[in-house]
């Protein structure tokens, strides 16, 4: 019995140091310690987590924060991902007409989304899942949808078949599907910083594919070096912003896109043509948090530098847009996104 519960504790000794590289460090140009936590499997992608120590926070405690920072994206993860067979998402999209009582935080990424299809003029729009799936099986196959699928995907696909009432969310049709990938993973690391602030840290950072948001800078400089990629070249920066405390997400076809019939396709959807966007190569927005961030990302890869006019006034959201081939490319900001710059284009 004895023995068998060490042996449970070694297996899981070794499985925490599989999935959590940590260490300690306080580089050069840094004034306060800081832990760094690698955890591997969460929504595909990379994830890095910074915690601050402020005197007096020992490493066991910052390690607690990480952890439990960590667990914030998993939960989120759990409930949201459609990749998922048994996340709240998930049954949601294979139930019938209702009513569907969401939890809290779906509901909270829900309000959000509203505000974003009706501030992006339906360029954001959380219901287009029928039209993700639809140019996700064209990928798989190799082959372009016939126009009646396109057009029969997109009358599937519209916010306004969504009804909210007090005993939960009915869809006015059966096959209405919701997808949140545009938006759910800048919701789950605006939980996580949170847990990191809750702790007692004196900043964090927290990475999830690129997506980033951040507080309380280690630095001597005050700024977090936020590093922009390369919309056509691989590992290359295109850009670096300074951030004291804020979110930095960015949508690029350049890392996700299905190819048919040797054509490129970005994972974006318009839903106002059912076709893959096609009006940037890339976008990163800075915003005060990272669902603001991540959201605006995905509604401006459909819209392009016009829908510069739709961020909302003082909203503190700010943009960077390229456009274009690897051959000819141009690039687009907003005023106070050029402010944000330390290092890149047009310096
Ligand atoms: P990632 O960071 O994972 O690449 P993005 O933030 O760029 O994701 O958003 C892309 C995802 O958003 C797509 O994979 C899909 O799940 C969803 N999506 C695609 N088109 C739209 C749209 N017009 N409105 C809302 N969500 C969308
Ligand atoms: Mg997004």
């Amino acid at each position: 019995m004895r023995v068998n519960l060490w042996l449970r504790y070694a297996v899981l000794a070794v499985l925490a140091a599989l999935t959590v590289v940590a260490f300690f460090k306080t580089p050069p140009g840094a004034s306060r310690p800081f832990l760094v936590h690698e955890p591997g499997g969460i929504m595909g992608t990379d994830t890095r987590l910074v915690a601050v120590l402020p005197p007096g926070m020992d490493k066991a405690e910052a390690n607690a924060a990480l952890n439990d920072a960590t667990a914030a994206l998993r939960w989120i993860e759990i409930l949201m991902s459609t990749a998922l067979n048994h996340s709240e998402l998930a049954r949601f999209n294979a139930a019938g007409i209702g009513p569907f009582a969401f939890g809290r935080e779906t509901l909270q990424v829900l309000g959000a989304a509203q505000r974003l299809y009706e501030g992006s003029g339906g360029a954001f729009d959380v219901t287009c899942g029928p039209l993700i799936m639809l140019w996700q099986k064209a990928g798989e196959l190799g082959r372009l949808p016939a126009p009646e699928e396109i057009r029969s995907a997109r009358a599937a696909s519209d916010w306004r078949g969504l009804i909210f009432d007090d005993r939960g969310i009915f869809k006015k049709e059966e096959g209405l599907k919701i997808d949140l990938g545009g938006i759910a993973k800048g919701y789950a690391i605006d939980r996580a910083m949170e847990r990191l602030a809750g702790a007692g840290c004196e900043g964090g950072l927290v990475d999830v594919g690129g997506d980033i948001r951040c507080f309380g800078t280690p630095m001597e400089t005050n700024l977090w070096q936020i590093g922009v990629k390369h919309p056509f070249e691989a590992d290359a920066p295109f850009a670096r912003l300074g951030i004291a405390s804020g979110a930095v997400c960015t949508s690029g076809n350049y890392s996700r896109f299905v190819e048919i019939e040797g054509k490129w396709y970005s994972h974006i959807i318009d839903p106002r043509t059912g076709l893959p966007a096609g009006a940037a190569a890339s976008v990163t927005v800075a915003a005060p948090t990272a669902m603001a961030a991540d959201g605006w990302a995905t509604a401006l890869s459909v819209l392009g530098p016009k829908g510069f006019e739709k961020l909302p006034e003082g909203g503190g959201i700010e943009a960077l847009i390229v456009t274009g081939t690897p051959e000819a490319h141009e690039v687009h900001m907003t005023e106070g996104f050029r402010e944000l710059l330390v290092e890149g284009p047009e310096l």
